[in-house]
């Protein structure tokens, strides 16, 4: 809802109309941009119409805030006095009206759980709720369990409905050493599914465990050395995490909890927490897409899943705007080896910068040495997807080449029935592939693999395959190694491009399992 531009921008033929889950935008008036909006908020106008005074909201008062004109919506547990922001709203006012005078929580958790709107909304800011606001009946139980106001068996009862059992945890210590034993209950738990961060006064680890999130966020008691280690003992879905004393000192108990402590939780109510990371290096990789190098800070341990983005955040004019982006390696060969690189404290994007863009020259202009907050992974592509697979079909479109770049070095190092990868990438010009040297180094490195270059603006010398996606150029490239192989299409680019990749993907037979498609 919040970040995305405005109505003649994207122009409506541009290629930046991303889809978001398929939601639909509106277009909007004329001065009701995201930029517009930011300087509104930042004009100094009181925005609530209550003077800068924050209130308590019953049930009662809320619901009576319910036309256009005087509209408000709590968003976990927080009201805001969203009127003056309808017309800049991209989903448009009917969205906003749907959830006017009561709680748009899960609305809002369906349609854009990653979005910023403590930082966008702040001057709607109305109070908070004084009582808690109606949820559903499945999702008031489910965190009564959480807080622990039903018995234990009941916890499992519920959450056995819906997803895995509850993990737990202990802890034990040695003279120098304190470790975090996390029992997840789960076989198929990596490295990948833990993510610990250590920062100011709060320790957090955060396990995902199928599609929920299972955290432990305390004040440690005593201090501990920046570095710690994590290792995961697969098959009894242990993890184990190993902290070092500052000093070597008995230590009574582990600490005190913080914030949703010890919760088991869906991951989409989880939240996305971010970190600040350390720009290492900037590359040009073509005329305007750049690698970025980020570090972690070395109290932070996290691993973004193949197929999987995260968040990047800066703050432009006062305000936090977030946006997506998919990490790669280093370059697509260097990786070639197994195991991949696991623990690295760097990650990379490959991120093209649009000079009209509100985000991305804001990137570029970072220097070397510059801080920005990368959040906890998000995406709903999962390894098993590629797991005895036979043929793998990459449709990449520009920069959506990213998610594509660990899914082939997965699949290649790690997938012995793969017979076949074919990579369609589809371009304006020449100038504007990326990797293209190291693409076709890859194809004498590895015989399965193969690669057709599709350019929409090709210059006259341009030998190869012209135009955009169609029946005929995909029912020439997706043949299958054998009429019943496994099969899995992915597919990545912009909007129009995906959509219409979809449909001609069904249009030849291929099933839903067997195509996937990334979107935000
Ligand atoms: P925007 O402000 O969104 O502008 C986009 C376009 O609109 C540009 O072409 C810009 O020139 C044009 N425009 C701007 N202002 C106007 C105007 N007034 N009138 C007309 N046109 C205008 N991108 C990557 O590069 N690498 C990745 O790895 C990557 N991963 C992604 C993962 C996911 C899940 C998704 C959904 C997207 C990903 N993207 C990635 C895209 C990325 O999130 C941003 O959309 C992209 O970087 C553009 O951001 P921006 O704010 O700079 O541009
Ligand atoms: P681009 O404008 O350079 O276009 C690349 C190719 O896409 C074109 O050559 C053409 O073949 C195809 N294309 C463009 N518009 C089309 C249309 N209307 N119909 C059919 N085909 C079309 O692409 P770009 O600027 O690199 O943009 C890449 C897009 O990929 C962005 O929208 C970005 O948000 C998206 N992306 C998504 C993810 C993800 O969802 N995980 C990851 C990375 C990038």
């Amino acid at each position: 809802m919040l970040n995305v531009p405005s109505q003649s921008f994207p122009a409506p033929s541009s290629q930046q109309r991303v889809a978001s889950g398929g939601r639909s935008k509106v277009p909007l008036k004329q001065g009701r941009s995201l930029m517009d909006w930011i300087r509104l908020t930042e004009s100094g106008k009181d925005l609530t119409g209550l003077k800068g005074k924050l209130i308590d909201v019953t049930e009662e008062e809320l619901k009576k805030h319910n036309k256009k004109d005087d509209c408000w919506i709590c968003i976990r547990g927080y009201v805001y006095n969203v009127s003056p922001y309808m017309e800049y709203h991209p989903g448009g006012e009917d969205t906003l009206m749907s959830a006017a005078g009561s709680d748009g929580t899960d609305l809002f958790n369906q349609i854009h759980p990653w979005v910023n709107y403590e930082s966008m909304l702040k001057v709607c800011l109305v109070g908070r709720m004084a009582v808690k606001p109606t949820v559903s009946k499945d999702y008031r139980e489910e965190k009564k369990v959480l807080n622990g106001m039903l018995p234990k068996s009941q916890v499992t009862d519920i959450l056995a409905k819906e997803g895995p059992s509850s993990p737990s945890y202990d802890w034990f210590q040695t003279e120098s050493l304190v470790t975090i034993v996390i029992y997840t209950k789960q076989k198929d738990i990596n490295l990948d599914s833990v993510i610990v961060d250590h920062q100011d006064d709060s320790f957090r680890a955060e396990t995902i465990i199928k599609d929920y999130s299972y955290l432990i966020h305390l004040g440690l008691s005593h201090e501990i050395q920046e570095d710690f280690s994590v290792r995961v003992v697969e098959n009894v879905g242990k993890i184990e995490i190993v902290l070092k004393k500052k000093e070597n000192t008995f230590w009574k108990c582990l600490g005190h909890s913080l914030e949703n402590h010890n919760s088991f939780i869906p991951k989409k109510d989880a939240g996305l927490y971010y970190r600040r990371c350390r720009l290492i290096s900037k590359e040009d990789v073509t005329h305007d897409t750049k690698l970025f190098c980020l570090m972690l800070p070395p109290s932070t341990h996290l691993q973004v899943p193949i197929g999987q983005h995260v968040y990047l955040k800066l703050t432009i004019t006062g305000t936090e705007i977030v946006k997506p982006y998919t990490p790669v390696f280093d370059s697509l060969l260097s990786e070639f080896q197994e195991p991949v690189l696991c623990n690295s404290k760097y990650i990379y994007f490959l991120i093209k910068i649009y000079p009209a863009g509100l985000f991305t020259p804001e990137l570029d202009h970072l220097q070397i040495g510059d801080y920005i907050s990368i959040s906890s992974p998000e995406g709903n592509f999962k390894k098993s997807q590629i797991e005895e697979l036979e043929d793998l079909f990459l449709l990449a479109a520009g920069t959506g080449f990213t998610p594509m770049v660990k899914i082939l070095n997965y699949a290649l190092t790690n997938i012995p029935s793969l017979r076949k990868v074919k990579l369609m990438f589809f371009n304006k010009t020449e100038d504007d592939i990326i990797w293209r040297s190291q693409v076709e180094k890859l194809t004498f490195k590895d015989k399965r693999f193969d690669i057709e270059f599709i350019l929409s603006a090709p210059t006259s010398e341009w030998n190869g395959k012209r135009g955009y996606i169609s029946p005929a150029l995909l029912s020439e490239f997706l043949k299958r190694s054998s009429d019943k192989s496994k099969v899995l299409i992915c597919i990545c680019g912009p909007t129009p491009f995906t959509e219409q990749g979809i449909r001609l993907l069904h249009d030849l037979n291929f099933s839903k399992d067997e195509i996937h498609s990334f979107t935000a």
